[in-house]
């Protein structure tokens, strides 16, 4: 299954501003919601339009998105995963539009989407760089299957609500020095779904719901950084008057490693050598993810030298290439020296002359004294 681009699902240019994507997501949002439009294929229209929304209104992910474009849906998490999506968002939206202030008014018994579930899953640093198959198991409401979800005891019926008749709401007058106001409440007989259960289902206690513990396989894969998310579709809550389940976030949090850091797909790490081997050059063998590496130092290498070793770095999580490793060479000064070493460095210095370090820092000195007399 193939993506339609974004902003061709909010029928807006790729340089729309953010009032332009709200109000085309605000008309699609209208026009297909699962509360408004009961046609088949409307939902899809809705999700959509919805996941297409969360992406152009954040400017990091739209950023992302205009870079990366859509993630691989071959990456393979059953069920149409990818990253990004966020929390509440959608939620504050549906509020705004539907909700508060408003006063339209919500049918109880249409179907709503399940809440989304987060979920924060700790990776070693090197199965985050390889990707690897995991199994969670993740509580969660679903439908209870003895009564349907309906909240009544098998065989007997659900009656309407006869506080608020089915509506899910109650007016309350009030006399304020305004005059009199008439507002709308939860019904609270029915909390609001309309329906009066005369006898509850033993399995859920009449809540329609069931808490279990849901096992999941995900594949992790390779490149995954801290921070970053993965979303499983239909893997939230269970959905509300046979709604659509919500979807699960998967929250990475990477262990450091003792030796490498990450930065992105590159990987840094420090290389101690002894002033000898930076003096006359050597060849090193380097540890990176992928192996041991030979590495050649020429001679007159300075500490802090970078070297790049390519592509020994971190596999792109979408699949673009891999990254490189830097190595950064760090020289030793010898802490404990025999008399016969120190002898010998004696008499390297003495050959030296006034310069035991040679050249370099014999120019460096000349710059010294000459900052001191100041021309
Ligand atoms: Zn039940
Ligand atoms: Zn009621």
């Amino acid at each position: 299954m193939s993506k339609r681009d974004y902003y061709e699902v909010l029928g807006v240019s790729n340089s729309a501003t953010k009032d332009e994507i709200k109000k085309a997501y605000r008309r699609l949002s209208k026009k297909f919601h699962p509360d408004i439009n009961k046609e088949p294929g409307a939902d899809e229209k809705f999700k959509e339009a919805k996941e297409a929304y969360e992406v152009l209104s954040d400017d990091q992910k739209r950023a992302q998105y205009d870079q990366f474009g859509h993630v691989d849906p071959n990456q393979g998490f059953g069920g149409g995963a990818d990253f990004g999506g966020g929390f509440g968002g959608f939620e504050d939206i549906f509020n705004s539009f539907f909700g508060g202030g408003g006063g339209r008014r919500r049918d109880p018994n249409a179907p709503r989407q399940g809440a989304d579930l987060q979920y924060t899953m700790t990776l070693k640093f090197e199965e985050a760089v390889f990707g690897k198959d995991a199994d969670i198991e993740i509580p969660r409401e679903e439908t209870c299957d003895t009564c349907d979800g309906t909240g009544a005891k098998p065989g007997t019926k659900v009656e309407t609500c006869t506080h608020c008749h089915g509506s899910g709401q109650i007016s309350v007058e009030q006399n304020t020095p305004f005059g009199r106001i008439v507002n709308r409440r939860v019904c609270h007989y029915c909390n609001g779904t309309g329906k009066e259960i005369k006898e509850k289902c033993t399995t859920c206690s009449g809540t329609g719901k069931v808490t279990r513990r849901n096992k999941i396989h995900v594949k992790i894969p390779a490149g995954v950084d801290d921070g970053q998310q993965l979303r499983v579709a239909g893997k939230g809550e269970a959905g509300i008057n046979g709604g659509p389940s919500g979807d699960l976030y998967i929250v990475f949090h990477i262990r450091p490693h003792e030796f490498f850091e990450r930065d992105g797909d590159d990987i840094y790490c420090e290389m101690p050598i002894t002033f000898v081997q930076a003096s006359l050059g050597d060849e090193v063998e380097v540890p990176t993810l992928h192996g041991k590496v030979k590495l050649k130092v020429p001679s007159g290498t300075q500490t802090g030298t970078k070297f790049r070793l390519k592509g020994k770095g971190v596999p792109n999580v979408r699949g673009y290439g891999t990254g490189d490793q830097h190595v950064i060479v760090k020289i030793i000064t010898p802490t404990k020296l025999s008399e016969k070493q120190k002898q010998l460095l004696r008499e390297y210095a003495e050959i030296s002359g006034q310069t035991p370090l040679g050249e370099h820092e014999e120019s460096f000195f000349s710059k010294v004294k000459r900052a001191f007399k100041g021309d």
